[in-house]
């Protein structure tokens, strides 16, 4: 019993961690418990670690591991994505061979076609992909696919490494040392970034994954279940619950202690009859299939919502200032507008020469924003204030394309458009498609 409650606590502290160490940080978790255990994890307990090795060892402890925490956060390496890679083939290894001989074919086929498709779509997202990375060679059609939106996007923005201007919802990422299209996050899983091009084959990855950890944690449960009957007997003094002395029974302690009791007795059990093996990697995918499809959900949310990750901090960061009173929505100025520019139209010269090849309009080499692609154009113009008092001295690049008569404070995001939404379908069609 002793073995089978420390791989269960084991494995239950290893999922929460990890959950709270990759989710911890995302806005959504702002000001939650998960976002202050994020903030212990990443912030208070190394700070306090190494103020207490600088105590004892005049910092020689943590300089060494300084630099390995550097290299694992901030340098380009494989280390996540050898161990991820790793642990489902130990997994895999230990697990098929335990179960194989009690498998009906029809499983054995679907084995088959589910257990390579993590791998697969690892290497997809991991794969340096040139649509993804902004260069010089694809710069141009790069601002092409989606217009500055004027809130967390301006035009003229020069990105000081790669020495172009920034592209609508590119970002730079230092580890990746290039500007990435359509920036989601740099995944340390992958050691890539995700963004335009690979960030489609990231939301198959997790899917696969919880789609392989839920049917592996399905074929222990579906194999072993026959055998659990003949370790029963061993368990007989368990089948009860018994409570603490004067507990009481309507308290969610009582029934948490419960289910887990209860829990540990079938994890006890099974593991009795697959070994560790079958029911230890059973156990381990029980418990972490919801990690990846949480995360899935989350990724889905923010394609209904028409952001990427890189934005959803930005819009966070909007709303908490709009809660604060501080920001002031401005119409755009008409003849700012794309579609209401002076059309660029090619000399009419067909009378002089019949050319059969027509001139194409000429592009202004310096166009800081050149036509777009997509089907909507930012409308508004947002501007905080120290204050909290309507803006007066605007910015140039705020000045030159705001209407400054229609300024209005605005309580909360609903009040502003975000252009790069289309709605869920069009947005997870553009994702789909790039
Ligand atoms: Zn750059
Ligand atoms: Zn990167």
């Amino acid at each position: 019993m002793a073995f089978a409650q420390a791989i269960a606590i084991f494995t239950i502290t290893v999922s929460v961690v990890t959950f709270i160490a990759f989710f911890g940080r995302l806005p959504a978790f702002r000001n939650t418990p998960i976002g202050f255990c994020h903030r212990l994890l990443v912030l208070h307990i190394p700070s306090f670690l190494r103020n207490l090795d600088l105590k004892l060892s005049n910092g020689r402890v943590t300089n060494g591991s300084a630099r390995l925490g550097h290299y694992l956060m901030y340098e380009k390496h494989p280390v996540v994505l050898v161990f991820f890679l790793g642990l489902v083939t130990a997994s895999a290894g230990l697990f098929l061979p335990a179960i194989w001989h009690l498998l009906p074919l029809h499983h054995k086929l679907l084995v088959m076609a589910i257990l390579p498709q993590p791998y697969y779509f690892t290497y997809l997202s991991a794969k340096r992909n040139p649509e993804t990375f902004i260069s010089g060679l694809n710069h141009a059609a790069q601002m092409r696919h989606y217009p500055y939106d004027r809130i967390l996007y301006y035009p003229g923005t020069y990105c000081k490494t790669c020495r172009f201007l920034k592209p609508p919802r590119s970002k730079h990422c230092s580890i990746c040392k290039s500007c990435v299209s359509r920036m989601d996050h740099h995944c340390v899983w992958v050691n890539n970034c995700l963004g335009r091009g690979n960030y489609k084959y990231f939301l198959a990855l997790l899917l696969s994954t919880s789609i392989m950890l839920a049917y592996g944690a399905y074929l222990a449960y579906m194999t072993l279940s026959p055998l659990v009957h003949e370790h029963y007997a061993k368990y007989e003094r368990w089948y009860k619950y018994k409570p603490e002395p004067g507990a009481d029974m309507t308290s969610w302690g009582t029934y948490l202690d419960m289910k887990l009791h209860y829990f540990l007795m079938y994890t006890s059990i099974y593991i009795d009859a697959g070994g560790v093996s079958a029911s230890g990697v059973g156990l381990l995918a029980l418990l972490t299939w919801p990690l990846p499809l949480g995360l899935l959900g989350y990724q889905l949310y923010l394609v209904y919502a028409g952001m990427t990750t890189n934005e959803s901090s930005k819009w966070a960061d909007w709303r908490d200032d709009m809660a604060d009173g501080v920001v002031f929505l401005a119409q755009r100025k008409l003849e700012t507008m794309q579609d209401y520019r002076p059309k660029v139209t090619a000399p009419d010269d067909s009378s002089s020469s019949p050319s059969p090849i027509p001139t194409p309009p000429p592009t202004p080499p310096d166009d800081e924003e050149p036509r777009t692609t997509w089907p909507l154009e930012s409308r508004h113009v947002l501007v905080r204030t120290t204050n909290g008092q309507p803006p007066t001295r605007l910015p140039s690049r705020i000045a030159s394309v705001a209407d400054k008569d229609s300024f209005e404070r605005v309580w909360d995001l609903g009040a502003v458009e975000n252009v790069y939404d289309l709605g869920f379908f069009d947005n997870l069609l553009d994702i789909l498609r790039h």
